[in-house]
C-alpha cells in the first residue's frame, strides 16, 4: 500500500514536471498513443510517407533533432529526394535559453547533420519556442529560412515568405508563414474532417502564394493514416501546385503556387520520446 502511494505520489511529481518541461498537453492520453504511434519502426513510418510522396514526386522537408538524427533516416530522407532541416540539437524550448546556448544548440546541431550529409539550410524550433536570440543566431549563422509554426494572427494571411525585423534590420533569413493547421487534428476528428479543412486552406492559396503545411511523420506514416496523406497530395497535385522542399521555395526555383509539406521528427521510438521528458 505504501509502496503504492509513493508510486502514485512519484506518478503524479513527474507529471507535473513532464507539464512544466514539455510546456504543453502532455498527459497520459498523449503518452499512451505516442506508445501506439511507436509500435511501428520509425523507418517503417517513413517509407510508408515516402511511397505515397514518390507517386506525386512531392518533396518533403523534415525538421530533424539532430541528437537523435541517424545516418539511415538522412540516406531515407535524401535518397528521396527531400530535404532536412534542423529542428536543434535537443527538443527544449529555446525561448529564454541564453544567446550562447541556443547559439551552441543551433551551431551543432547543423553540424551533427552535415556530418552525416544532410545539406541544412532551414530552421524550426522546437514547441515553437523562440525569442529575440533564436532569431539573432540565425541570421549570424546564416540559415537561409525559419519555418517556425503558429506565428501571431497577424502573419497568418501572409502566402510568401518575408523578412522580420531584428534590431531594427532586415534579416537575412526569410520566415515561412506555416498553416496553423496540424495532422495533430486526426487525433481527435475523422479523416475525412481533417482533410475538408486542409483542402479549404489549399483552396485560399493565390497564384503566386505558398502555404506550408504541417504532417508529422510519426502520425501520418502510420498504415491507417496513409489514405489521407494520399488524397492530401492528391488534391494538391490535382489543382496544380507544385510541392517543392523549403530550400527551393527560398531560392526561387519552384513553381508557384506551391504546397510545401513539412514535419517534425522529434523522436525515433518511444524510448527516445520519454527520454526527452
Ligand atoms: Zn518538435
Amino acid at each position: 500500500m505504501w509502496q503504492l502511494k509513493v508510486r502514485a505520489g512519484n506518478l503524479a511529481s513527474w507529471l507535473r514536471h513532464l507539464t512544466s518541461v514539455r510546456g504543453f498537453h502532455a498527459n497520459i492520453s498523449q503518452m499512451l498513443l505516442m506508445y501506439r504511434y511507436h509500435r511501428t519502426p520509425f523507418t517503417t513510418l517513413l517509407r510508408n510517407m515516402l511511397d505515397v510522396l514518390s507517386r506525386y514526386e512531392a518533396r518533403f522537408t523534415f525538421a530533424v533533432v539532430a541528437s537523435i538524427a541517424t545516418g539511415e533516416l538522412l540516406d531515407l530522407v535524401r535518397d528521396g529526394g527531400h530535404e532536412i532541416a534542423s529542428h536543434s540539437l535537443y527538443h527544449v524550448k529555446h525561448r529564454g535559453l541564453p544567446f550562447k546556448t541556443q547559439m551552441s544548440y543551433i551551431k551543432r546541431s547543423r553540424e551533427l547533420l552535415q556530418v552525416k550529409g544532410a545539406a541544412v539550410q532551414g530552421f524550426r524550433a522546437p514547441y515553437n519556442s523562440y525569442d529575440l536570440n533564436t532569431f539573432r543566431c540565425l541570421d549570424e549563422l546564416g540559415f537561409t529560412y525559419d519555418a517556425g509554426v503558429r506565428r501571431g494572427e497577424h502573419f497568418q494571411g501572409l502566402s510568401r515568405p518575408f523578412h522580420l525585423i531584428i534590431d531594427g534590420a532586415e534579416s537575412r533569413f526569410l520566415s515561412y508563414p506555416v498553416s496553423h493547421l496540424s495532422d495533430e487534428l486526426l487525433d481527435k476528428l475523422p479523416g475525412k474532417t481533417v482533410l475538408k479543412l486542409f483542402t479549404r486552406e489549399i483552396d485560399e492559396v493565390p497564384d503566386d502564394g505558398v502555404s506550408v503545411l504541417q504532417l508529422h511523420p510519426v502520425r501520418v506514416g502510420q498504415s491507417f493514416f496513409l489514405g489521407f496523406l494520399d488524397s492530401l497530395v492528391d488534391y494538391s497535385a490535382c489543382r496544380g501546385f507544385s510541392m517543392p522542399t523549403l530550400t527551393e521555395v527560398a531560392e526561387g526555383k519552384a513553381e508557384l503556387p506551391a504546397i510545401c509539406l513539412s514535419g517534425d521528427v522529434d523522436c525515433l521510438s518511444f524510448s527516445d520520446y520519454m527520454r526527452r521528458i
